[in-house]
């Protein structure tokens, strides 16, 4: 395995090297079955097994209380930008939104077909570069939902708060930062995520709903799109993208062996602050977050000339550190260190910018 890369890209991203070996040597055979994971179907014995196993180790793993179901679902994150509204909406006819960045963005726009939506916040004045406190939250107690992102992927800005909403369903897109640090569960309506940033391949979404939100639908609402159809049928109403799910499961199984949600936690914490401490201490360097704002799943940095931050992601690439490159929305760079990035990973790239910064 000497030719890998540190990968810092946001998604699709870096998997544990031992996750891959793993469903490499399960690849033709999977457990003597004679055939790949990939040919079975989701309605045998087998595939039945591993659908459970990873289900009840996110279960585990996340501390999912016995009042909510989780799903293993298609279309990504952004497809539930529709299904929350088109689910959830019709509770009141209105929602709460905080927009701290583009995918919040996103989805506050989608759910304008749907219903009045109201803007508890907005972060865009100041080029999302901070998220609010709790007092700046203008949240209407006649929502039927509030909508917010926890860590926001392109901007690099993480909520250090779960929002206080009274009564109100908390939903939270947790696309990039779910599985890496202990959240209470309870105190949301809805999470979701799509795989792909810190969980596996991309292709299956999870989504961790509490019960009793389910069933409130608009008529009009896709028969796909509808949680409790997919609760009823535990999310097998049609073909669930199996291979997905079972390389989620191996990703939890990973998470287990390395001591779990906290360890992640003190991993990703270890990591973001060798980063940040670099960043902070150069000359050349500004990130785009504020401290106290700042990603431990993302974190964005620029030198403020667009051509030394080319040269940075190239050079950077010269030595196996790839994927530096920012999102267009932020420019500059953006380092992307998951639960799958070694800390061995996050030094190199940190002794990268100290050098870096020395030479220019
Ligand atoms: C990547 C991302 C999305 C979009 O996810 P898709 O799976 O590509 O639809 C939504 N929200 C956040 C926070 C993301 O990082």
């Amino acid at each position: 395995m000497g030719n890998r890369v540190f990968n810092f890209a946001a998604g699709p991203s870096q998997l544990p090297l031992e996750v891959l070996q793993k469903a490499g040597n399960e690849i033709t055979d999977y457990h003597g079955t004679g055939m790949s994971v990939m040919e079975m179907s989701h309605r045998s014995t087998m595939f039945q097994q591993i659908f459970l196993d990873t289900k009840n180790r996110l279960r585990s793993l996340m501390q999912v209380p016995d009042n909510y179901e989780i799903l293993f679902l298609q279309g990504g994150g952004s497809t539930q930008f529709s299904m929350v509204p088109l689910n959830l909406i019709s509770r009141t006819g209105k929602a709460d939104y905080a927009i701290t960045g583009h995918f919040s963005e996103v989805a506050a726009k989608e759910a304008k077909k749907y219903g009045e939506v109201s803007i508890a916040c907005s972060t865009a004045d100041s080029d999302h570069d901070h998220i609010p406190s709790q007092s700046e939250l203008n949240i209407d107690q006649g929502a039927s939902y509030f909508h917010y992102c926890a860590n926001n992927t392109i901007y690099g800005t993480e909520w250090s708060y779960t929002p206080d909403t009274g009564s109100v369903p908390v939903v939270c897109d947790m696309s990039s930062d779910f599985a890496s640090r202990r959240v209470d569960v309870s105190r949301y309506g809805i999470i979701y995520a799509g795989a792909q940033k810190n969980l596996g391949p991309a292709g299956v979404t999870i989504v961790i709903i509490r019960k009793d939100l389910a069933g409130t639908e608009l008529p009009k609402t896709p028969l796909m799109l509808n949680y409790q159809t997919l609760i009823d049928k535990d999310s097998m109403y049609n073909t669930p993208p199996c291979w997905c799910i079972y390389m989620v499961g191996l990703v939890l199984e990973w998470i287990e062996n390395a001591g779990g949600i906290e360890t992640m936690e003190q991993r990703r914490k270890e990591k973001s602050e060798i980063l940040y401490r670099v960043l902070d201490d150069s000359r050349l360097f500004h990130c785009h977050a504020r401290p106290g704002s700042r990603s431990a799943m993302n974190v964005t940095f620029r030198t403020g000339d667009a051509d030394l931050d080319a040269e940075f992601v190239e050079e950077a690439a010269q030595q196996g550190l790839v994927n530096l490159k920012g999102h267009r929305l932020v420019k500059g760079m953006r380092a992307s260190i998951y639960n799958a990035m070694p800390l061995e990973g996050v030094e190199r790239l940190a002794d990268f910018i100290t050098q870096f910064d020395k030479e220019h």
